[in-house]
């Protein structure tokens, strides 16, 4: 499948709930699963492929062998600890901002089977779950960003561009190199 970026209006809608007991998403979750691995992210919502369905798929393993889905995922609860963490989104490529969220998050879903499943998540795991979540909502790391970080993404953004180009960067490097080695959401 293909990984929708930044700018293309279907980021910015909402997905609908999937109807597990008439609806069988086993194919869409292998396909996701499918894109997300070749991509090399941790996790991947339908709607970043354009499939206005309430499913996304994650693996935060470090070998890459524990793939999960989940269908209709809700946040029960959240801690009250906020953490500012680097994000990653394979829709927002060559950005790595900060973005608060909390740190502990309990999800509520179904898996692929339209069994219910439960997510006591944190550090990783949470970080990833709200933010597949908030592809779900049509809401991308740019629209949680502060302004200072938003203007940041934007300075990345353009300083890729210019390195894909082979031309010399306009201004020196900004502030808070983004950490290496980190996946896509
Ligand atoms: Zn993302």
């Amino acid at each position: 499948m293909r990984i929708l970026r930044q700018g293309e209006p279907q980021l910015k809608e909402r997905a609908r709930p999937v109807d597990s007991s008439a609806e069988d998403v086993s194919g869409l979750v292998a396909d996701l699963a499918e894109t997300m691995y070749d991509a090399n992210g941790v996790g991947l919502a339908a709607t970043q492929c354009g499939v206005m369905k309430r499913v996304v798929v994650f693996d935060t393993s470090e070998e890459r062998n524990e793939l999960h889905a989940v269908v209709n995922p809700e946040v029960v609860t959240v801690c009250d600890e906020i953490e500012a963490q680097e994000e990653g989104c394979l829709s927002v490529p060559d950005v790595r901002i900060f973005i608060e969220r909390p740190c502990h998050v309990h999800v509520r879903g179904e898996n692929a089977a339209g069994q219910p499943v439960e997510y006591e998540a944190d550090e990783l795991l949470a970080r990833v779950l709200q933010h597949e979540i908030d592809h779900l909502d049509g809401i991308l790391i740019v629209d949680r960003a502060s302004k200072a970080e938003r203007r940041r993404a934007i300075r990345q953004q353009r300083e890729a561009a210019h390195a894909r180009a082979g031309l010399p960067l306009e201004e020196p490097k900004g502030f808070g190199e983004a950490a290496p080695g980190t996946r896509g959401l």
